[in-house]
């Protein structure tokens, strides 16, 4: 069983503490996805559980055996690496013949028929009597896969396998990737600093920041009940608007709007008075007004479109205030790619109630998270 327990775990070098007491329980077939910034750990967690660190303190636990001192053989895990790390000198099928070398109870037949099973899988069949030199990034990553999947392991630990290739391809192979999970149920944990990988792969993810775990949830969970202010941020292209002020009775006050703030929010506050209002790109509501001064409800604000991001599909709207004299964005917004804003213009800005985030500005954890009850709704009546 490839289920995978860390406890407690901590890995220093000298003055640097790498991994911080971080505890993880990662279900057998789970596709877990380690995700920060650089330097935040992630790799020194995934060599700990590879067995190429000794954590300082802390156990793990893989398939309930005890592991901080296995070396990284008798662990039952492949790895897959950024770099590929192929034998030039070897042809695709002794590459991925090599993974087998070290497992006992194959005869050499049965080794051979492996790889030409695994490399149908994979689609790279053709490829196996071309060497590494011979192939393309997808293809070299895919022998790279091929190598660990003919061991078929208990676990596959995955560190920025996709990194080295280009933006089209990494989108392929993230399918691919998620494709084979379903078919072969390893337990997988993933690393990435790229925040849609994690979003698009994972089971559930796990965000660090210095060391420390900041949350371990689904995709949705991270995306719309962030635990605090860094998973929001780190959560989400384009980033979340986190926008600095005070509670004065039942308002926020900013430096460029007052926000009114409902009982629920009010009371999850409490006494708190310096909070961060935090509101996703896609809930800034934008209509074009030609009026200097239009009719405005509590909920919304006149502001000067500074910069618009066309993507196709979708703009990326930066909203300055008409009293910020340097222009500087104040918020972001995104509108459907056909909905024509022009830098310049003047806008309505809508942000709906239900829409907001609350975090505490000293702590950074969140006070209260967006409601999401349309997208039960939604889903309950697809199915
Ligand atoms: P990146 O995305 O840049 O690879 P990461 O999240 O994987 O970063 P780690 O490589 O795990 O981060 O490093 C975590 C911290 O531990 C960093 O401060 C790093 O400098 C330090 N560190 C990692 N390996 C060593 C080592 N062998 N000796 C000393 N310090 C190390």
């Amino acid at each position: 069983m490839g289920r995978i327990q860390l406890d407690k775990m901590t890995k220093r070098f000298g003055d640097t503490v790498a991994v911080d007491e971080i505890s993880l329980d990662i279900e057998d077939e789970e596709f877990l996805v380690l995700v920060g910034p650089s330097g935040c750990g992630k790799s020194t967690t995934l060599r700990c559980l590879a067995g190429l660190e000794t954590p300082s303190d802390g156990d793990i636990y893989i398939g309930g055996d005890h592991m901080n001192f296995r070396v990284p053989q008798n662990r039952d895990i492949a790895m897959v690496f950024q770099d590929y790390a192929l034998y030039p000198h070897m042809t695709v099928h002794e590459n991925m013949r090599f993974g087998l070398e070290e497992e006992e109870g194959y005869t050499a037949a049965e080794r051979d028929e492996r790889v030409k099973d695994v490399a149908e899988t994979l689609g790279i069949a053709d490829l196996l009597d071309r060497k590494p030199g011979e192939l393309s990034g997808g293809q070299q990553q895919r022998v790279a896969l091929g190598r660990a999947i003919v061991r078929d392991p208990e676990v596959f630990l995955m560190d920025e396998p996709l990194s080295n290739l280009d933006a089209k391809l990494r989108a392929e192979m993230r399918t691919e990737l998620q494709d084979l999970q379903n078919q072969l149920k390893v337990t997988t944990v993933y690393v990435t600093h790229n925040q849609t990988e994690a979003m698009t792969m994972a089971d559930r993810i796990a965000v660090m920041d210095g060391g420390e775990l900041q949350q371990v949830a689904t995709p949705f969970e991270c995306y719309h009940e962030p635990n605090n202010m860094f998973v929001a941020g780190f959560i989400g292209e384009p980033m979340i608007n986190l926008i600095h002020g005070t509670r004065s009775a039942s308002t926020f006050v900013g430096d460029y709007f007052s926000y009114p703030l409902d009982g629920a929010v009010l009371d999850a506050i409490g006494d708190r008075e310096d909070i961060v209002l935090g509101v996703r790109p896609e809930n800034v509501e934008l209509t074009e007004t030609t009026e200097d001064e239009p009719h405005l409800d509590e909920h919304e604000f006149v502001m000067d479109v500074s910069v618009v991001e066309p993507h196709g599909d979708q703009n990326v709207v930066h909203l300055s205030h008409p009293t910020r004299s340097d222009g500087e964005d104040v918020l972001q917004a995104i509108t459907e790619g056909m909905h024509l804003v022009t830098q310049g213009d003047r806008v309505k800005v809508t942000i709906h109630p239900d829409t907001i985030h609350v975090f505490d500005a000293r702590s950074g954890e969140a006070i209260h998270n967006r409601s999401h009850e349309q997208t039960t709704d939604f889903t309950q009546h697809e199915q």
